[in-house]
């Protein structure tokens, strides 16, 4: 029975959405002439194409397809992890040091070098010297608030980087780290083993500042440190250089 609308559901099969609208209308006429019976059926027919519908326009991935965009996603965050990271301490490598100091308004920066590491190496092997380089990176970040990070700058030399602290606070942060290396029970990785560092401190500065030229001021802090006796942190107050620990740094003579 044609509902005489004009409207004929087979022709608009290529189209779902004016099928659709085809059996609602039809609905709607037999429904003014008391046909609930058929008026039913168009709507079901209505119903089920809006179903369809919408099964075909959401798009169907392939289970295959999703576990693979999904290890490229982890292996993508697992090499980004190692672009910025060293492969022996496991600690930041100096891109991603690079990158944050260019970041970050005017951190204060602490260069930590070993002490005679060369020695260490000579003494008891490469091994032992990888070994001691990754327990003192863990001393070091021991030693760290949250918000700062270690990253290795080169060799045997690390980085503290330390955003938003006074001069004071970083001067602790780097003495805290040069005792905890210092006083670590350094014989039960290796007998006759001892490691100390020496630290430079370059405190936040006033005004923004390059920070190239805060990495060479911990530098040549750290060859003061190295020149009074090692195992030594550096730092300047109002222009003068200071020595921590102040006892073994007075019996280490004037410094430069
Ligand atoms: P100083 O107290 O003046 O810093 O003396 P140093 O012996 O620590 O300094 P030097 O620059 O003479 O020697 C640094 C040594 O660090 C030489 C190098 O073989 C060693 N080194 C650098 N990177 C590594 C590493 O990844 N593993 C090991 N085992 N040794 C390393
Ligand atoms: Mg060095
Ligand atoms: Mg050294």
């Amino acid at each position: 029975m044609e509902a005489g609308n004009g409207a004929h559901p087979q022709k608009q099969a290529h189209d779902p959405s004016g099928l659709l609208a085809a059996h609602e209308s039809i609905a709607g006429k037999f429904a003014t002439q008391g046909d609930w019976r058929r008026a039913y059926e168009h709507l079901r027919a209505a119903l089920e194409l809006a179903r369809s519908a919408t099964a075909c326009t959401r798009p169907h991935i392939p289970e295959q397809f999703r576990l693979e965009v999904e290890q490229l996603r982890r292996e993508r965050a697992q090499a980004r992890r190692e672009s910025l990271t060293d492969s022996l301490t496991a600690t930041y490598n100096r891109r991603y040091l690079d990158r944050r100091l260019a970041d970050l308004p005017s951190p204060s920066v602490a260069l930590v070098d070993l002490d005679l590491f060369k020695d260490i190496n000579d003494r008891f092997g490469h091994q032992v010297g990888d070994q001691v380089l990754q327990r003192v990176v863990g001393l070091l970040q021991q030693s760290l608030p949250p918000g700062a990070f270690c990253a290795r700058y080169g060799g045997e030399e690390f980085v503290l980087v330390i955003p938003d602290a006074p001069a004071g606070t970083a001067v602790s942060i780097a003495e805290r780290a040069r005792a905890k290396v210092a006083e670590y029970p350094w014989e039960r990785v290796q007998a006759g083993l001892s490691v100390t560092v020496s630290v430079g401190v370059a405190p936040h500065p006033q005004h923004p500042a390059d920070p190239r030229e805060q990495l060479d001021e911990a530098d040549s802090l750290l060859y003061a440190a190295k020149r009074a006796g090692r195992n030594i942190v550096a730092f300047r107050d109002n222009g003068d250089l200071r020595l921590l620990p102040t006892l073994r740094a007075h019996a280490a003579g004037p410094c430069p």
